[in-house]
Order: structure tokens, then C-alpha cells, then sequence
């Protein structure tokens, strides 16, 4: 298909083509056909979602749709024509939502498509299902509760080991490479937040936001100064907290760290370390 996947987090190469300006998420009033600008789309309803995978439009990169899982129709008709626009599909409720999911298998025959899903209660499930049929997801971290942090372990744990995940599973993809010590994509970039790459809901607070934040943080020799995770995290759950307690996402961010680890400890025990497909 013509469009880039909307897995395509590498922080080299934003998912859209041009200069690094802010991507826009325009709702569709806002959209008009026949844009050749990147952007993304937001669609609220199956009378735009409709619309939009039919449309043509140069610059439409992925379309983002929202409060539609529960209506199975836009998913068959999507699977049958359309424009090969690549799909993010936003997963609200994970724990009443999940069993949805299963309406996107055969969509992903004819187009790109990745679920979002938060981490709420539940999420894990919505998470196997999705790796079940083989679509990417991409986890919102939003405010980690001590509630949620168990799963999270257990979601790590499964993205690690399961020998059925066969597609990305961010933020835990990412993670791991930043952890092996690839050029990954930052935690912002992952969730679509950082503001001087996205124009996005998630993202606010201006120019050089993250910078900002991160050399506030430092100021204030906040527990992120010595963090193993800096570089990959860039202080995302001490916002807008900067008292939020990490130590429970960083003992998530360590159970990948720790596969990691010994990934590369038995690459090494091979030879020279390093993997034929730069793992
Ligand atoms: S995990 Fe916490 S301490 Fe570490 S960089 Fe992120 S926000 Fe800062």
C-alpha cells in the first residue's frame, strides 16, 4: 500500500514524509479532499469514517478512529473497498471493548492497521487479542496507578515471551531497543505527545517542550537526573507530576531491560556480539 504504516515510530524517520514540522490531526470538518500537506485524520463517527477511507487525499498519512469498535459495520466495509489508508484504531474501554477487536481481522488483509489502547483496567486483555491477530498496538501509558503496574508486568512479560507475538508492541518495542541500545523513538514520540513532532490531542506545551521540561526537571535534581531510563522515558511520567514515584514503571521498564540484557549477554556468548538482523 501507498501509505506508511502508522507503526513507524523511528525517531530518524517520523511517520510522515516532508520536514519536521508538527504533524496536524485534523477532525474532519477541519480536513478537506485533495490535501497534499501530511496529516492525519480524526474521525468520530461511520458516516466520516466512510467518507475518508474512500477519500482521495495525497497528504492523509493515517486516519484515527475513535468511538467506532462497537459498530461492526465501518470495519466489514472497510475490508471490502477503499483507499489503503492506514488505520489507528482507538481502543477507549479496553475492559468492555476488547472482544471488538476481533472485527479488525480481516481489515488488516487490505490495509495498515494498529490499535491504541490505554493502560486501564483490562488492557492486557485487549492486548492478547490484538497480537492474536497479528494487528501492532500501541500502549498509552497516560497516569500509572499502583492498580495497573502488576499488569503491565504481566504485559511485558507476554509481549517477552509469548511465542505468538509476532507483531510491535509499543511502548515495549521501543523500550527494548533503547535497552539494546538501537536508535529507537523516545516515549513521547511513541505516544504521539512530543509537540515539535505532533500537532496532536496528546500533545501540548509548545516548542521544545520535552527540552523544557526535562531541564526543569534537572534544576530540580529530580529522581530522572540518574534514572537508566532517561533517554528513553525524557522524564514522560513526571508530567505534569514532578513528584510522581517511578518506582513501579521502573520496575516495568526493567523487566524489558533485563531481556535486553541477557539477549545481548548471549549474542556475546556467540562471538562479537552482535545480531545478524541488528536485534
Ligand atoms: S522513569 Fe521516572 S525517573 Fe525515570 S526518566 Fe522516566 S519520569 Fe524520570
Amino acid at each position: 500500500m501507498d501509505q506508511p504504516s502508522v507503526d513507524s515510530t523511528d525517531s530518524e524517520t517520523p511517520p510522515f514524509e516532508g520536514e519536521l514540522v508538527p504533524l496536524p490531526y485534523l477532525s474532519a470538518d477541519e480536513a478537506v479532499e485533495g490535501r497534499e500537506d501530511p496529516f492525519v485524520l480524526v474521525v468520530q463517527n461511520a458516516l466520516e469514517f466512510c467518507r475518508w477511507t474512500v477519500a482521495e487525499a495525497p497528504g492523509l498519512q493515517w486516519i484515527q478512529a475513535e468511538n467506532l469498535l462497537g459498530e461492526p459495520e465501518v470495519w466489514a466495509t472497510a475490508a471490502r473497498k477503499g483507499n489503503g489508508v492506514a488505520l489507528d484504531v482507538i481502543v477507549s474501554d479496553p475492559a468492555t471493548e476488547y472482544s471488538a477487536i476481533y472485527r479488525l481481522v480481516d481489515l488488516r488483509v487490505v490495509r495498515d492497521v494498529r490499535v491504541t489502547i490505554p493502560v486501564l483496567p483490562g488492557f492486557l486483555k485487549a492486548l492478547r487479542l490484538a497480537a492474536s491477530i497479528q494487528v501492532p498496538v500501541r500502549l498509552l501509558p497516560g497516569t500509572i496507578t499502583s492498580g495497573n503496574i502488576a499488569e503491565l508486568k504481566e504485559a511485558a512479560d507476554y509481549f517477552l515471551h509469548d511465542p505468538s507475538v509476532e507483531v510491535p508492541v509499543e511502548f515495549f518495542h521501543s523500550l527494548f531497543g533503547f535497552a539494546r541500545g538501537l536508535n529507537a523513538p523516545d516515549l513521547w514520540i511513541v505516544t504521539e505527545s512530543d509537540p515539535d513532532i505532533f500537532e496532536s490531542p496528546l500533545a501540548s506545551g509548545g516548542p521544545r517542550f520535552v527540552e523544557r521540561h526535562m531541564e526543569t526537571l534537572d534544576a530540580d535534581e529530580a529522581e530522572c537526573v540518574k534514572c537508566r531510563w532517561r533517554d528513553f522515558c525524557r522524564g514522560y511520567f513526571k508530567h505534569p507530576d514532578p513528584s510522581f514515584p517511578c518506582d513501579g514503571i521502573k520496575s516495568v521498564f526493567s523487566v524489558i531491560g533485563d531481556a535486553a540484557d541477557e539477549m545481548g549477554r548471549d549474542l556475546a556468548g556467540f562471538g562479537d556480539g552482535e545480531s545478524p538482523e541488528g536485534v
